[in-house]
């Protein structure tokens, strides 16, 4: 385990809030938060460093072993649908809608997992490329035909100003440095290109319920949890001026807290949370969450913004 000072800002004065456990996968042990109290960001402190940190995702981690499903033809009237009733917070459709219009171009997706959302982009004809720290995840790519990079991001050493979109999807959260891979992601981005991040939001309904059984606390693997303040702060200080802030929350956050709050107090789980018509109402209640800005994950629109002040990153 190793000490740091906030991730985000650097400032050394943030005090435990909270002891968690790993839920998901149980490995021994108890873990510190700590809230930031110059940014607002939490993070773990002590965590587990860089050399650390794998054994942590030792075993079934799910994201690494999501397989994208068969390809399938869009039949035209869906493209125009999409086109027509594109409200903006699906990365999917986003990223569909401008490959309908012909403004596919070259995406990176980082921390790609088994391929699953670069295949459906490549299907939609952008020009893809991946980097996965996980060996498994990344053998599964490549099999689907996708150019991935085994390693961190800074390993890949892609060529400055290529990419024209960059998603990091569920992947800032387990970033021990996200200054430098902010920043390194500002590098390989062309001027004016588009940034998605995709993070669990701490200033949810469902932290503040469930706190330290929060499903997306996901200590120690989450070493830092965003909501839109530390998250605008870090991004404006990398290089980047933020469009747009969406709030997606599925309903896995709010029944997978429910059943770490049920574990905890030694109840069964409820097997009839997870029907299909439990579900669709859940679904309408997060989707009023998303309106109120307290859904379970927020997603931010960046631009990469070139100034003389960044020049030195060129
Ligand atoms: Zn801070």
């Amino acid at each position: 385990m190793e000490e740091t000072d906030c991730p985000v800002c650097g400032n050394n004065q943030g005090h435990a809030v909270l002891i968690a456990r790993d839920n998901l996968l149980g490995h021994p042990g108890t873990f510190r938060e700590v809230l930031c109290p110059e940014c607002g960001l939490l993070y773990l402190n002590p965590r587990p460093s860089p050399a650390e940190i794998a054994r942590y995702y030792a075993g079934e981690y799910a994201p690494y072993l999501k397989r994208p499903k068969p390809a399938r033809r869009i039949p035209r009237i869906a493209k125009m649908f999409v086109r027509l009733r594109y409200h903006g917070s699906d990365l999917r459709t986003r990223l569909k809608k401008d490959a309908f219009r012909g403004q596919k171009g070259r995406v990176l997706d980082v921390g790609c997992g088994a391929g699953a959302f670069l295949y459906r982009l490549k299907e939609l004809g952008w020009e893809t490329c991946g980097v996965e720290i996980d060996p498994r995840a990344v053998e599964t790519a490549r099999k689907l035909g996708l150019d991935v990079h085994a390693g961190m991001l800074e390993q890949a050493n892609f060529p400055s100003r290529h990419f024209d979109v960059v998603t990091a999807l569920h992947v800032l959260e387990h970033i021990h440095f996200p200054r430098a891979f902010l920043t390194e992601i500002w590098r390989v981005l062309k001027p004016g290109g588009l940034l998605y991040i995709e993070v669990p939001n701490l200033r949810s309904f469902n932290f503040r319920v469930f706190g330290a059984q929060w499903f997306n606390l996901d200590a120690p693997r989450h070493l830092c949890s965003y909501w839109r303040k530390p998250l605008v702060r870090l991004l404006r200080a990398t290089g980047f001026r933020v469009t747009r802030i969406h709030h997606l929350s599925g309903t896995m956050g709010l029944r997978g807290s429910i059943g770490y709050y049920r574990r905890l107090r030694g109840l069964k789980p409820l097997h009839w949370i997870q029907r299909k018509t439990v579900k669709r109402l859940l679904k309408l209640f997060t989707f009023a969450l998303d309106i109120a800005r307290a859904g379970d994950v927020i997603r931010v629109d960046a631009v990469k913004i070139v100034d003389r002040s960044l020049s030195g990153h060129m």
